[in-house]
């Protein structure tokens, strides 16, 4: 019996014992096409020379520096790389060492910010349902994930959410993409003016969402209302580009696609490419300039942040994605994987939709395609299909039950970069089967 509080406490999962490329190996000798790069973290494959290289170098110059004492060289030119491939007026980088790390930074910067403007009425974050932001108890609070929250809900803040941007679910028939959109954003404006705009201190979204849709990218003009919105009513937009950042999508970030950019933006996962736990919290410029100029600090800190040999992996994941023109890389072969799921599932009877940016990719499960009626949530679909990949030698990441009173199922495909197109090829096809065996009477 293990000791670990794994995530099952009734079934201790395989043991990882080597990696390479976009194979983990288990000490029964079973080799798994990692197909969702664990959860959409492992960007570069496993063992990449060049990642490797660097923390070695780091771990020999300078493993650990506190940052109560000091900055290192290898934190201060991460930070300078990020900035330079960050959204216009992104100017200043907090280094963390995770996703759900980087959202509390990231609230609390926020409400930091306008306290400092002399404005501490604001406490309220609007957030959106089906949406996963970390589980931590303020990432927790914003995320919209009623199960998640529920055993917790006595210590989580209160948060209005609104609807997620999910056409394939929500826009009816008789309404336009940009009728839908519309409706979207005079939902998030009620949200604002219900709230009261003054008490608001931001807006909270996935650009693309995640493990709790499926890869659900947003409808075109969404993203540039909300920022409209925010600009309107004097609130921030906070992007979580915890999954969709850092090259996933085809661009270093998600939002770059939706022609605007945030006030604050999380990352993690692809950061560090699993190399190293990293996650950063990106700023505008005038944010941080009003604490300069307030109290002269973020009140904020972990032992581990800015941690050097974490910056010098993730550094390193920077130059390889440069380096190897990966970003173009992930937009040709995002394209050839979503070209062979929609060959194999595009006439499934149980696929209701593929859907995704670059190699954030993902397909719907349905019961019925024409009336998109969902599975029900006892037949725990999702976690069929994950064992019979599993069994097939293969990882990928379905998520599914009740999310925010909605049923539904979903695949999510996250392979590294690097994959090849023969690597696609068989991913496709070992999923083909996996789904028809969880389907299987
Ligand atoms: N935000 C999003 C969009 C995520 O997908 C995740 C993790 O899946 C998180 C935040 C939390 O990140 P972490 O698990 O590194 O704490």
């Amino acid at each position: 019996m293990s000791h670990i509080i794994h995530r099952s406490l009734r079934q201790t999962p395989p043991h990882a014992v080597s990696a390479s490329g976009i194979t983990v190996v288990d000490s029964a000798g079973r080799a798994y096409l990692d197909a969702s790069g664990g959860a959409a973290v492992s960007s570069l494959g496993h063992g990449h020379p060049d990642v490797l290289a660097a923390m070695h170098r780091q771990i020999d110059r300078c493993a650990y520096a506190h940052t109560a004492f000091f900055t290192t060289d290898v934190a201060e030119e991460l930070a300078e790389t990020l900035v330079a491939r960050a959204p216009a007026g992104i100017d200043a980088v907090y280094l963390v060492s995770g996703g759900s790390e980087a959202m509390e930074t990231a609230l609390k910067l926020a409400r930091q910010y306008f306290v400092e403007g002399g404005d501490e009425r604001r406490s309220v974050f609007i957030a959106r349902r089906q949406s996963y932001h970390g589980n931590t108890l303020g990432a927790l609070a914003v995320g919209g994930n009623e199960w998640r929250r529920k055993p917790f809900a006595p210590l989580l803040m209160q948060v209005p959410r609104v609807a997620p941007c999910y056409a394939y679910r929500d826009r009816r028939d008789s309404q336009s993409v940009d009728e839908y959109t519309a409706a979207l954003l005079d939902e998030l404006e009620t949200a604002i003016i219900k709230a009261g705009p003054d008490k608001v201190i931001g807006f909270v979204a996935e650009p693309v969402v995640g493990a709790t849709g499926g890869a659900i990218p947003p409808t075109p003009g969404y993203f540039k209302g909300v920022r409209a919105l925010c600009d309107r009513y004097g609130i921030l937009f906070i992007a979580d580009e915890v999954m969709c950042g850092m090259g996933r999508t085809g661009t270093m970030f998600a939002i770059e696609q939706d022609g605007v950019a945030p006030d604050i933006v999380a990352v993690a996962k692809g950061l560090g490419a699993g190399y190293q736990p990293v996650g950063a919290v990106l700023a505008q410029g005038a944010i941080v300039e009003r604490l300069r100029h307030g109290s002269g600090s973020f009140l904020h800190g972990h032992t581990c942040i800015g941690h050097p040999v974490a910056a010098a992996a993730a550094l390193a994941v920077q130059r390889v994605i440069a380096r190897d023109g990966l970003l173009a890389q992930v937009q040709q072969r995002g394209a050839t994987l979503k070209r062979m799921l929609g060959n194999v599932f595009g006439k499934h009877e149980h696929v209701g939709d593929i859907r995704g940016r670059g190699l954030l990719l993902g397909i719907e499960l349905v019961q019925d395609r024409a009336t998109k009626e969902p599975f029900a949530p006892e037949r725990k679909l999702h976690a069929a299909i994950k064992q019979e990949a599993m069994a097939r030698g293969l990882m990928v990441y379905p998520m599914g039950g009740t999310i925010d009173g909605r049923r539904g199922d979903h695949v999510l495909l996250a392979p590294p970069f690097i994959v090849t197109a023969s690597e696609l090829s068989e991913i496709v096809a070992r999923l083909a089967d996996a789904v028809d065996a969880a389907l299987a009477p």
